[in-house]
């Protein structure tokens, strides 16, 4: 290597400081810190940018494609045991069985379609996702999501018609507007509607999130540097 190489990214120091933040930020608001999970957002990454944190011990990673996922996914998950791959992207009724195969959660399921397709790929295989209802708090014509109005009626249709547990509720804040009103309020829909979950904060906001409540950071810039 000459001086003029670029460095490669190490993304293990930056994990590592992203959980003392979340550990920071939890017990600000007298949480524990162990209540709050770290995904570590890997989408457009390559096997090599992914592998130094697998390597360190991390187990949690987000993907927002069903098929960049099938691509990459089953040849590390085979060299490493205790993968957990979460699906932060929008799913197409007919990629449900592909997702099912690849991920061990969905975190954007807001549709009665994909609800009745996934509980229906989930009898047929016997494997059980974790599953994340998105809010779109802000309602934004352009953003997934269901309308909050409409999320206690989504639930109850998940639950009682289609046999669901409904792991959490998910949200991405409208970017020009305080993050912290819309942590607020998914939190207080959660805790109405009996939701255990809150998969809600990224590399700009995490530590406000946590510090409303979630149990679930979705976070990739931070951790591998900004995307190309
Ligand atoms: C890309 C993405 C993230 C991670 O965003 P960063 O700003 O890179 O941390 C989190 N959630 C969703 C839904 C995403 O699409």
């Amino acid at each position: 290597m000459t001086a003029t190489d670029p460095m490669p990214m190490d993304p293990v120091p930056r994990l590592q400081t992203l959980q003392a933040r979340i550990a920071d930020a939890a017990k600000s608001v007298g949480r524990d810190p162990s209540e709050v999970r770290l995904i570590a957002v890997s989408k457009t990454m390559t096997h090599d940018a992914i592998r130094p944190l697998l390597a360190a011990g991390h187990r949690m990673f987000g993907e927002n494609r069903v098929q960049e996922a099938q691509e990459k996914w089953p040849k590390l998950r085979a060299a490493i045991p205790g993968v957990h791959l979460s699906l932060i992207g929008p799913l197409q009724s007919n990629k449900t069985r592909e997702a099912v195969e690849v991920f061990d959660a969905i975190h954007t399921l807001d549709r009665p379609k994909i609800a009745a397709a996934l509980a229906q790929e989930m009898a047929r295989t016997g494997k059980k996702l974790d599953l994340f209802i998105q809010v779109n708090t802000g309602e934004e014509p352009q953003k997934a999501g269901i309308p909050p109005r409409e999320a206690p009626a989504f639930v109850r249709l998940c639950r009682e018609d289609l046999g669901l547990a409904i792991a959490g509720l998910m949200s991405i804040p409208p970017v020009d507007e305080e993050a912290a009103v819309h942590f607020a309020f998914l939190a207080k829909l959660a805790k109405d509607l009996g939701v255990p979950g809150l998969s809600m904060g990224m590399s700009h906001d995490f530590p406000t999130a946590v510090q409303f409540g979630a149990t679930h950071v979705r976070v990739g810039s931070a951790i591998f540097g900004e995307r190309g």
